[in-house]
């Protein structure tokens, strides 16, 4: 189990005595409480993501805002050489090299990508400079790797010893093919609130684990890996990202909340939508979205069983287990 499942386990089972049906149960609850209580909130992908969603909830609760509330949080699991899916510590693709895919997008609809990146420990803050300082939405590889250069970011050996590890022992069983498969997957996704009610949100990821070299998944994409809408609310999201990109399912879940949906219903919608375009594949890949909207109510909704995710509001940073669509009987 890696540390971050083996974190999952003993948070959601062991730390807090409560079972998956009541943290689902409690996660409503709050769902129903938080159509009262307007914003400032903050949701991120992944129960460990609470150290993401507190440095977030730091910024938005003195009133800053979202846009810096997202990048400092996506910059804690970034910086976290155990979190072996995002940034320094991240699993490397299948020829070692740790490549970082991530963007930002805030409440004018302005957006940063940087994809492919190397050697460049906070992507979403290259991402951010992409937005705020270039004309361009994306930059990939070593175009946007010698713009964090020169925008001053730090080359660093991002991959650790655990990482390297684990791409040795995979490298023994894997015949060289990349990993698709329910687990390995803790993309933060992160999505806030302000006090001015504005909207922001950040993706960041390391990819798939023992991906093709040059591979870039969902997570720099805007519209797939995350999305927000001033107008409307932000979604994010985790899981095979090839998946995502061929539905655009962050923008996907925005929409459906456009026209109405709770983030509740507009996750679950997209979800569905995935699986039944993708029922072979969805056997077997995990996805799973979190969602939020302008008046600070959200949702979340995986394909399997073993998504959660870290919701701070009214000053309670908590984890809640998604529901989920396929369930296998008893
Ligand atoms: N969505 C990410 C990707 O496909 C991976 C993940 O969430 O674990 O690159």
């Amino acid at each position: 189990m890696n540390s971050r499942r083996k974190f999952l386990h003993n948070t959601l089972l062991g730390g807090i005595a409560l079972s998956a049906a009541d943290l689902i149960r409690g996660s409503r609850e709050i769902l129903e409480k938080s159509d009262k209580s307007a914003s400032p909130v903050v949701i991120a992908t992944w129960g460990p993501n609470t150290k993401a969603t507190a440095a977030a909830w730091d910024i938005i609760s003195k009133g800053g805002r979202a846009l810096d509330a997202v990048e400092a949080g996506a910059r804690v699991p970034e910086a976290d050489p155990e979190d072996t899916s995002v940034g320094y510590g991240g699993f490397p693709d299948r020829d070692g090299n740790v490549t970082l895919d991530a963007c930002i997008m805030d409440e004018l609809g302005q957006a940063g990508c940087v994809s492919f990146l190397q050697n460049i420990m906070h992507p979403i803050s290259v991402a951010r400079r992409v937005m705020e300082k270039t004309p361009h939405v994306l930059l990939t590889g070593e175009g946007a790797y010698r713009f964090a250069r020169a925008e001053g970011f730090p080359h660093e050996n991002l991959l650790t010893e655990v990482a390297r590890k684990a791409w040795e022992d995979w490298k023994v069983r894997s015949e060289y093919k990349p990993v698709i498969n329910v687990e390995r997957h803790d993309t933060i996704g992160i999505v806030a609130v302000d006090q001015h009610n504005n909207i922001s949100g950040a993706c960041s990821t390391s990819g798939a684990a023992f991906k093709m070299h040059g591979r870039v998944g969902d997570s720099p994409i805007i519209g797939a890996g995350m999305f927000v809408d001033n107008e409307v609310g932000g979604a994010a999201c985790t899981g095979l990202g090839e998946m995502v990109l061929r539905t655009l399912g962050s923008f996907l879940v925005v929409e459906e909340m456009r026209r109405g949906a709770s983030p509740q219903k507009a996750a679950e919608a997209a979800i569905k939508r995935l699986v039944r375009k993708y029922p072979e594949q969805s056997k077997v890949a995990q996805v799973g979205f979190v969602a939020v909207d302008k008046k600070g109510r959200h949702g979340a909704y995986a394909i399997h069983k073993g998504f959660n995710y870290a919701i701070y509001q009214n000053n309670v940073n908590q984890v809640f287990e998604s529901d989920y669509l396929l369930k296998k009987p008893d």
